[in-house]
């Protein structure tokens, strides 16, 4: 069994699997769906240009979801890890449902962007997603006119935080992957990167994972049963 101590410097990945039971469903267990929609649709720029007024509708939906959806003992698991370790603890989250900092996480990277905040496609001006009038079919940008899009990473476009993800990768003791499927690149290659600079790799998973030759420790089972447990061990 991997031990960490305060001293141990620990980087955490996780997926759609951790908010699964805050009831926000993934989506390669349905099937390549996402909430019934085929990801190639709404998420991509190729499916924004196509049609933006169902990729708004989606994550119109998506937003008010978050909104409603509460953290679960998977999250707060992870708030207790990070008061023990402080600075040793980095939270790299491909989620953009926002529950991580709900649950009380600080400094959490969402590599994929956060359904709670959004840009003009012109003048790249940010705005809050609840500072908007979400109600037209296509959100406009007060400043200039132009249509705003959501501040989220799709398929095709670069994630962000890279550089600082790198660097963490590179000089971290274990790297944990939680609820996330092993699919999606460049997530899915941390665990290659972590290993060949010496870390240890651990997945807490409820199915096996695609980049599982990678994981040295795996734990299978529900995020909210298992992490509560191992933190209890190690804090
Ligand atoms: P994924 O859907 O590809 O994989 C989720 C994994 O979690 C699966 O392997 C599944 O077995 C596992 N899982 C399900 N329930 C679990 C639980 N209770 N405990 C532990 N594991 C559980 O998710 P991904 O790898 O994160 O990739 C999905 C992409 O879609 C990401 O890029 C993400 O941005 C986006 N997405 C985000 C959300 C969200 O913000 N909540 C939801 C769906 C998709
Ligand atoms: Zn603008």
């Amino acid at each position: 069994m991997i031990q960490i101590t305060k001293d141990t410097r620990l980087v955490i990945l996780t997926g759609a699997g951790i908010s699964a039971e805050s009831g926000l469903r993934t989506f390669r267990d349905s099937g390549g769906l996402w909430e019934d929609q085929r990801v190639e649709d709404v998420a991509t720029p190729e499916g924004f240009a196509r049609d933006p007024k169902l990729v708004w509708r989606f994550y119109k939906t998506r937003y008010k979801a978050a909104i409603d959806a509460q953290p679960n003992s998977g999250h707060a698991a992870l708030v207790i890890l990070e008061k023990f370790l402080g600075k040793n603890f980095c939270l790299i989250t491909q989620n953009v449902d926002g529950l991580h900092t709900k649950a009380g996480s600080t400094g959490v990277l969402e590599m994929h962007g956060t359904l709670y905040e959004c840009y003009c496609t012109k003048c790249l001006a940010m705005y809050r997603t609840a500072e908007i009038d979400l109600d037209p079919d296509l959100p406009v940008c007060s400043k200039c006119g132009s249509m705003l899009r959501p501040y989220i990473v799709w398929f095709g476009e670069i994630p962000y935080h890279l550089p600082e993800i790198e660097g963490k990768l590179r000089n971290c003791d274990l790297l944990m992957i939680i609820g996330t499927s092993g699919n999606v690149y460049p997530a899915a290659g941390f665990v290659m990167t972590a290993k060949y600079f010496g870390a240890s790799t651990m997945a807490v998973n409820l199915d096996t994972v695609a980049n599982s030759d990678y994981i040295d420790e795996f734990h299978q089972g529900k995020a909210g049963d298992i992490l509560p447990k191992l933190v209890e061990q190690w804090c």
